[in-house]
């Protein structure tokens, strides 16, 4: 009988943690480590060696025979390839082995991820390099190592890089800020992160006879089911065993990972799901995000099921979107976004929170550009998940301090006395501000921001890298001013007023669905970057160019090839998708709808020509019509996607304007034909047969 997991025992069994280290490490070799990750000072060979010596015996321990170099290249998944620990012992015999070089860097060769222009093939190798931060662990027999990967000539190539230099940034520039608020002891400040993770669940059976869910992750046609997410009976609803059992092996898979696996429930969509873990700090998270995401797949399998993590799996139906919940932490886990006790504590929280609303303010088109992504613009603006104009949710109590603070009156007795932000003179902040705003992209939450425009395939580096610069550069910007100032009350409470002052358009509290909020929007002058091809000719504007390479994050030329990569992408799924829909209309559902009208035809002539057979006749040429119509948009599709454009940018408008325009087409036509012929006769399991699947 299998042992019963327990979660005490086996959270992080398979994780080479603090502990772990610390029982396999010598004290010396412990010691360097802690030091490597807390000074950012390099680890000595015959550390790394000491570190790789023991990793490998834990691991043996528990069954591993390979390891790997795992990195999160820009194509926002992860990669990996394995080694095995074998070298020869002499006499046809092997031993295991594990230098501290191996463990410290790698060269895959990987010359096939995308690096956007910066490196030519023929220098093709690439490096990875031991992140010390994160742990290793193991699955699947292999010793798993978190890595950084960058080209030859020293170009970053990766997500975690960018990552860790934006929270190095983001912790340096607050640092300075509290020490203005005499805290001495504060060594660091930590990006903490908390995504939520939606998905659906199908069956196995329905996912393989849908060519575009197998090679798409998405359904391309499906007419409206009778019953879709209407009634609401979905969200929250009783877990059905078989998910309950699918969640049940998820957790457990995910917790010996060390992943903090919290909260599970049913969604809006039918089969939708969402797990959100424990929030940590943003490199772990994103990891742990990567994790969760493989996982989630390859445990459905086991369950007959398949786990589609696709922004927008079914038309007409809720779509998925990640969560991601940021705040900014002391390293003793003191919350800067927390409204405090005392007034200076609050003074403290207001210019964390002037610092967000201004750079959010300054930074909007950015953060758009981290969410355009193919998958999501069938998401963002379509009454499911926030409208593409990046806004601030502050709540009706928090917003009234900032009004205040503007008006320069005092908090809760308007018109009585000047606000004074310092010491002594403070409004008191609501401290559980937990109204709920489902609408708003960017939603304080009590204490901690919640950026709902994430597509849930994609990777949270993105997002956290932005507001982590986005961050490092006010706070900066602040500290500056505050440094030199004579009087620091005074000039806190002048700094407060004046950004909220200037950047107060960026907050909204109303319903961000609504198409009266868009043209108050267009009023405010907040971007409406409506779609991927619209956002990410933003993503090198001046200023964020300036806003990157001022804090070491990424060159212009790392910028300019990251923006040619998602426009790459975007270009690439809609190539995918089109030359998909064009298969599956030529060999499934032209033949099928052709020979079920052939059918009704037959049945005219028993019955003695078109006269006679009202229903046979009116349906059969019904459906002629639309076959045809159907191949002449199939055709034009066929030739349109030959006359792509070359050059990058105008690729990029082309197929968002020509492309999606025909495969809507297409698609109208498809799911009309569907409704029209006779069940046994259509191709693959519609919208009723894959959502209602139990
Ligand atoms: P919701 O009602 O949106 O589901 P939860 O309280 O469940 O809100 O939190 C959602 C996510 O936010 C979880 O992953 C949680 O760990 C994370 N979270 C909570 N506090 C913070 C914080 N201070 N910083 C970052 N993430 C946080
Ligand atoms: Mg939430």
């Amino acid at each position: 009988m299998e042992k019963k997991f327990d979660v005490a025992a086996d959270f992080g069994s398979m994780v080479f943690h603090e502990e772990a280290m610390k029982a396999y490490l010598s004290s010396n070799s412990y010691g360097e480590w802690k030091k490597c990750i807390e000074t950012h000072t390099p680890l000595d060979l015959s550390i790394a060696n000491d570190i790789a010596e023991a990793m490998k015996r834990w691991a043996l321990e528990r069954g591993a025979t390979h390891y790997t170099h795992w990195f999160q290249p820009m194509t926002g998944f992860t990669a990996e390839k394995h080694d095995s620990f074998i070298a020869p012992a002499g006499g046809g015999r092997a031993v295991m082995e594990f230098s501290g070089k191996e463990l410290v860097r790698g060269e895959p060769d990987a010359s096939s991820f995308p690096s956007g222009g910066l490196r030519a093939t023929f220098e093709a190798r690439g490096y990875t390099a031991w992140d010390p931060t994160a742990f290793a662990f193991i699955r699947e027999h292999t010793l798993y190592i978190p890595t950084v990967f960058c080209s030859y000539s020293g170009h970053v190539l990766d997500k975690k890089t960018p990552l860790l230099r934006s929270m190095e940034q983001v912790s340096k520039q607050a640092v300075r800020i509290l020490r203005l608020f005499g805290d001495t002891t504060s060594k660091a400040v930590v990006a903490q992160v908390g995504p939520e993770q939606e998905y659906f669940l199908i069956d196995e059976k329905d996912f393989a006879k849908r060519m575009d869910l197998r090679l798409c992750g998405r359904t391309l046609f499906g007419a409206k089911p009778p019953k879709g997410q209407e009634l609401d009976d979905h969200y929250f609803g009783t877990i059905r065993s078989r998910v309950a059992a699918y969640m049940e092996e998820l957790d457990e898979e995910l917790w010996k990972l060390g992943v903090l696996s919290k909260t599970k429930h049913n969604e809006v969509a039918p089969c939708q799901h969402e797990m959100a873990p424990i929030y940590t700090d943003a490199n772990c998270a994103c990891d742990h995000n990567q994790i969760t995401m493989d996982v989630m797949r390859k445990v459905a399998r086991k369950h007959g099921l398949v786990c589609l993590l696709h922004e927008k799996p079914f038309a007409g139906i809720n779509g998925s979107g990640k969560h991601d919940n940021w705040s900014l932490s002391t390293d003793t886990g003191d919350n800067l976004f927390q409204p405090g006790n005392t007034p200076s504590q609050n003074a403290r929280f207001l210019l964390f929170l002037a610092a967000f609303v201004k750079g959010v303010d300054e930074y909007q088109d950015f953060l758009r550009c981290t969410v355009a992504y193919a998958g999501n613009d069938h998401r963002l603006g379509a009454q499911e998940a926030p409208p593409a104009v990046v806004s601030i949710f502050l709540g009706d109590e928090l917003t009234k301090v900032v009004e205040s603070i503007i008006s320069g009156t005092e908090y809760a007795d308007p018109g009585k006395a000047t606000l004074r932000i310092g010491v002594d003179v403070m409004p008191t902040i609501p401290k559980d501000n937990t109204d709920r705003n489902r609408t708003s992209p960017l939603a304080f939450t009590g204490n901690k921001f919640e950026f709902r425009m994430l597509g849930s395939s994609q990777s949270i580096a993105g997002p956290n890298i932005a507001l982590n610069t986005i961050m490092a550069q006010e706070l900066e910007e602040f500290a500056d001013i505050l440094e030199q100032a004579d009087d620091f009350n005074a000039a806190l409470s002048e700094l407060i007023q004046r950004v909220f002052t200037q950047h107060q358009r960026i907050i909204f509290n109303g319903n961000g669905y609504e198409q009266a909020w868009l043209q108050e929007a267009s009023r405010r002058g907040l971007v409406n970057l409506t779609s991927t091809a619209d956002a990410l000719p933003y993503y090198t504007a001046p200023k964020n160019v300036a806003l990157f390479t001022k804090h070491g994050i990424f060159s212009k030329e790392e910028l300019e090839a990251r923006q040619e990569i998602h426009m790459e992408n975007y270009c690439t799924v809609r190539t995918i998708e089109a030359t998909t829909m064009i298969d599956m209309i030529r060999k499934d559902i032209l033949p099928a709808a052709s020979a079920y009208a052939g059918a009704l035809f037959q049945r005219i002539q028993l019955r003695g020509g078109m006269e006679g057979s009202h229903y046979e006749s009116a349906l059969a040429t019904g459906i002629s019509q639309k076959t045809d119509a159907l191949m002449q948009i199939c055709e034009q599709m066929d030739r349109d996607l030959k006359e792509a454009p070359a050059d990058m940018k105008s690729k990029l408008t082309y197929f968002h304007g020509v492309i999606e325009e025909d495969m809507t087409k297409a698609r109208q036509i498809a799911d009309e034909l569907e409704t029209m012929v006779e069940r046994k006769y259509w191709p693959f399991p519609t919208y009723s047969d894959i959502l209602f699947y139990v």
